[in-house]
């Protein structure tokens, strides 16, 4: 692949095309300049060309495709016999040359602002990693012995007492599941996180090994298709299938009935995992991938928001899309793409 190579490192096929397809309509704007001696301006069309290589490439892409267009439109000018009057040239120049420059200037300053916000949304979401790992392990001896005190309280305690203590793992037990799924959702949006072949089979597998206590409980029943392996990072897909998995067991109030499948569609694969539980009104469709966004339910379910905005954060780190299909009080089957390459 292109971006393998040293040159090409920050640079996606994509871009590359891009480049060339913008360079070519600039060269394509000359051409009718030069064919047509128009004596009509055709700078005009040589902006998003420039407007283009400085947002996607940068500082010299950009200063680079001012000089370009400047040069080719001068020439063409000097072709249209406008070389004949001076000053109108000199003139006409300079505003072209200032109309570049500033679309060139506005561009740049756009994508220096749009850098500093994604940094300052790394570094928060580095804090938030930091302040979840450094809160994981007192929380989990809290847990720890607030389940012993529970069972200490069984044998020789009052009810309020018992009621107390019951509070208290309650609510430690939401603390941890919430400091778990802020773990989980800055984990996906980390840089060194890399991506490696992974049967999806076997991670699933493993995901409902971890289910295995609730799918006893809840007397749920899940079936799967054969999946395959991609290239993403082991780790973040086990997520994307805890969060889900995890969802369809909750959200269900009948023995749930799940079923994951994957089917391939053009360059992608498309993964399904269907369920009998409470269902999404169609409005709430989008909304329950934003992070903190948990939908009234008439029954109190343990959650934090936070989970389908992970699933969303991972399937676009792969460059795929999260989406939901739901039918109120049928249930629920939740998609999501991934690139087959
Ligand atoms: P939570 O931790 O609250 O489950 P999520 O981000 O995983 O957070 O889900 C957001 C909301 O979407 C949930 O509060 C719930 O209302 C809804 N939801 C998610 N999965 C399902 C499902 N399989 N069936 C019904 N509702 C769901």
């Amino acid at each position: 692949m292109l971006s393998k190579i040293p040159v090409f490192k920050n640079f996606t096929i994509a871009k590359v095309f891009a480049a060339i397809f913008v360079i070519a309509c600039t060269l394509l704007v000359f051409c009718l300049d030069m064919i047509t001696r128009a004596n009509v301006a055709f700078y005009i069309f040589y902006i998003p060309s420039i407007a283009l290589m400085a947002w996607y490439f940068g500082k010299n892409a950009g200063w680079s495709m001012v000089a370009l267009s400047f040069g080719l439109w001068f020439v063409a000018q000097w072709n249209a016999d406008l070389r004949e009057d001076a000053v109108i040239m000199f003139w006409d120049g300079l505003i072209n040359l200032t109309n570049f420059s500033v679309v060139c200037w506005i561009i740049l300053a756009l994508r220096s602002r749009e850098e500093q916000l994604r940094e300052r949304s790394q570094e928060l979401e580095q804090f938030a990693f930091n302040a979840a790992h450094e809160l994981r392990s007192p929380a989990t001896n809290i847990f720890g012995y607030a389940q012993l005190f529970h069972e200490k309280c069984q044998m020789d305690s009052d009810q309020e007492t018992k009621g107390f203590v019951e509070k208290i793992l309650k609510n430690v037990k939401r603390m941890t599941v919430l400091i778990k799924e802020l773990l989980d959702y800055a984990l996906a949006g980390k840089e060194e996180v890399a991506p490696s072949s992974t049967d999806l089979g076997k991670v699933l597998k493993d995901v409902l090994d971890g289910f295995n206590l609730a799918i006893t409980e809840k007397k749920a029943e899940l079936t799967f298709d054969p999946l395959p392996t991609l290239l993403v990072n082991p780790v973040l897909a086990s997520v994307l299938f805890q969060n889900l998995i995890g969802n369809a067991l909750k959200y269900c109030e009948k023995p749930p009935r799940i079923h994951v499948s994957a089917v391939r569609k053009g360059g992608d694969w498309v993964f399904s995992v269907k369920d009998n539980g409470i269902g999404i009104p169609a409005k709430d469709w989008r909304r329950i991938f934003v992070i903190f966004e948990k939908l009234p339910t008439t029954k109190e379910y343990l959650g934090s928001g936070i989970g389908l905005a992970t699933c969303k954060k991972i399937v676009e780190r792969y460059h795929g899309r999260i989406w939901v299909e739901s039918k109120v009080g049928e249930g629920s089957t939740f998609r999501f793409s991934l690139s087959a390459d």
